[in-house]
């Protein structure tokens, strides 16, 4: 086992060696957290709405919890499937204005599982370059071709689908909102692209669910492409604030995938507590419009404070706020100086962006206060500018 050794150290000396760090709670502030003996104001939580500590989802879940039991004891075709899986289930399809909706245990699963599940060999897939490592391992999982495009490049994507036209099955898939830049996907194109070349569209709206569309459905229904997509996918760890992932689609899909999608046949059901913490969570989603709109405005604000700090930053309302730095070891420094200042913001490092673009991903919620964002990004500028990010003065 001597390489592995030796392998740790050649990642530690490429400045991408990870290591898990320990946070608790602070029980009155959704916003913040304590490592060791610093209170942090989180800036990389997913949590974009807040409701990771909403009082009547735990009540639900401790509900669940006393009245189910811990565990649902055996995987959803087997004796898993508890009555809050039925109800959550027939809510996600209205919301997502679908026939069905099946619920996985997380959305790693739900992604590896169904691409496995719907493409195999003699199919190809179509996936951004950025998608998620959910995405690629559900590919790589499938044995289908994997058809890579250049990020958001529709040119790119047409190519690919002339050259694998004589494929069986063709499936294209896409981040809604991508993880790591928190730039949206041109959907409205890829329902047009999809329709034109008879092929499946998929979407992941981990990072958009909750935060747009009229009951917070994500980016396909803002945009009014909901019909045109095939297999709608989205996390419940974020927006909902809690654990969990759905597929919805139509009635045929869903009856596929569970006789396919392995990682739900041969894993245990989520605890039932966790489900009907999830369908509180769907109610509070759908009618607290006051969680988005205030997203938006902190995302408009981060965003402006840091471009006047002199840092290149995109357009855009989403909640993914990347700050490029580059350099492996940079980031790692940046991320450091900041957690001295009381934030908490990951450095993002290859492979899970590309060589050479290591960055502060910093990521919002409804419940950060104008204010403890104005005083991160005036601490954000400082440290940019002494280690050389920003060259402004
Ligand atoms: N898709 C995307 C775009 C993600 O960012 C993530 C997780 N960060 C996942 C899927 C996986 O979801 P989960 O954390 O529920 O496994």
């Amino acid at each position: 086992m001597d390489w592995i050794e030796e392998e740790l150290d050649g990642l530690a000396d490429a400045s991408i060696k990870r290591s898990l760090r320990t946070y608790s709670a602070v029980s009155d502030s959704a916003g913040r957290m304590m490592r060791g003996d610093n209170m942090l104001l989180n800036l990389s939580s997913n949590d974009y709405l807040g409701l990771a500590r909403h009082p009547a989802i735990i009540e639900a879940m401790r509900e669940a919890l006393l009245t189910e039991g811990a565990g649902s004891g055996a995987s959803r075709l087997v004796t898993g499937n508890r009555l809050p899986y039925s109800r959550l289930e027939e809510e996600l399809a209205d919301w997502q204005s679908c026939e069905a909706g099946l619920v996985f245990a997380n959305g790693y699963m739900a992604n590896s599982g169904v691409i496995s599940g719907l493409v195999n060999r003699g199919d190809v897939v179509f996936s951004d370059q950025l998608n998620h490592a959910s995405i690629v391992d559900g590919v790589i999982l499938s044995r289908a071709e994997h058809a890579r495009y250049r990020h958001n490049d529709m040119e790119h994507l047409r190519a690919l689908l002339t050259k694998f036209r004589h494929k069986r099955r063709k499936l294209i898939v896409t981040d809604a909102i991508f993880s790591m830049d928190g730039d949206a996907a041109p959907l409205r194109e890829l329902a047009a692209i999809k329709r034109e070349y008879g092929a499946m569209l998929m979407v992941d709206e981990a990072h958009s669910g909750g935060i747009y569309g009229r009951r917070g459905e994500g980016l396909c229904h803002e945009l009014g492409i909901q019909d045109d997509v095939d297999i709608h996918m989205g996390t419940f760890s974020k927006s909902f604030g809690i654990y969990g992932a759905y597929i919805c689609g139509s009635r045929t899909l869903i009856q596929w995938l569970v006789n396919k999608a392995r990682p739900l046949i041969y894993s245990t059901a989520l605890p039932p507590s966790i489900v009907a913490g999830i369908s509180k969570a769907m109610d509070l989603v759908q009618t607290d419009h006051w969680r988005r709109e205030r997203l938006y405005e902190a995302s408009r604000l981060f965003r402006s404070l840091l471009r006047a700090a002199g840092f290149t930053i995109d357009d855009g309302d989403s909640p993914i706020i990347p700050v490029i730095v580059g350099d492996n070891d940079i980031a790692l420094r940046f991320s450091s100086a900041l957690e001295e200042k009381g934030i908490a913001a990951a450095a993002i490092r290859p492979p899970t962006v590309p060589d050479g673009t290591a960055r502060i991903r910093f990521s919002l919620s409804a419940v950060h206060t104008v204010q403890e964002l104005t005083d991160a990004a005036s601490h954000i500028r400082i440290i940019g500018q002494q280690l050389g990010v920003l060259v402004r003065p």
